[in-house]
């Protein structure tokens, strides 16, 4: 299947890696709204959430909380956004559920546009302060 979330998962092209564990991986979006925006993407391929069975939603969600909780602390940041699209109309452009969680600092406004890292070790810093290792 030609989905670049399930090639991430079986580790056939790369990412930035902050969690994993035998049903849910999490790793940094490539062209994060905020540096540290992250994803959570169950291994499993299913397009919308929707058709997501609910033991592994119970199992996600609560990988989102834990590594967003992890986030408030070691980014650190004030809050956050989660955000979970499904359907193109909705702006879904991976066809494979997934959680965003997108950092949010006091003061500062978001536009809501894809950016980008400095580079690749300003990228691996961030991968680097939001890895959770226990699973
Ligand atoms: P959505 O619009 O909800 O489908 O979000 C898909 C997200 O996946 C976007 O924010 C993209 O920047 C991100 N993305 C696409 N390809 C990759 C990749 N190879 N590694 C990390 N993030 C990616
Ligand atoms: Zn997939």
């Amino acid at each position: 299947m030609n989905c670049i979330f399930c090639k991430i998962v079986d580790g056939s092209i790369p990412s930035s890696k902050i969690y994993e564990d035998d049903h849910v991986v999490a790793f940094l979006d490539i062209s994060p709204f905020e540096k540290g925006h992250f994803l959570v993407v169950p291994k499993c391929h299913v397009a919308l959430l929707t058709e997501l069975p609910a033991e592994l939603l119970t199992h996600t969600i609560s990988v989102v909380q834990r590594l967003s909780a992890h986030l408030l602390k070691c980014l650190p940041c004030d809050g956050f956004n989660l955000l979970q699209n499904n359907g193109s109309c909705a702006t879904q452009t991976v066809p494979h559920v997934h959680f965003h969680i997108i950092p949010r600092f006091n003061g500062k406004a978001l536009n809501w546009i894809s950016g980008a890292y400095a580079s690749g070790e300003e990228m691996k810093l961030f991968q680097a302060r939001l890895t959770v290792n226990e699973k």
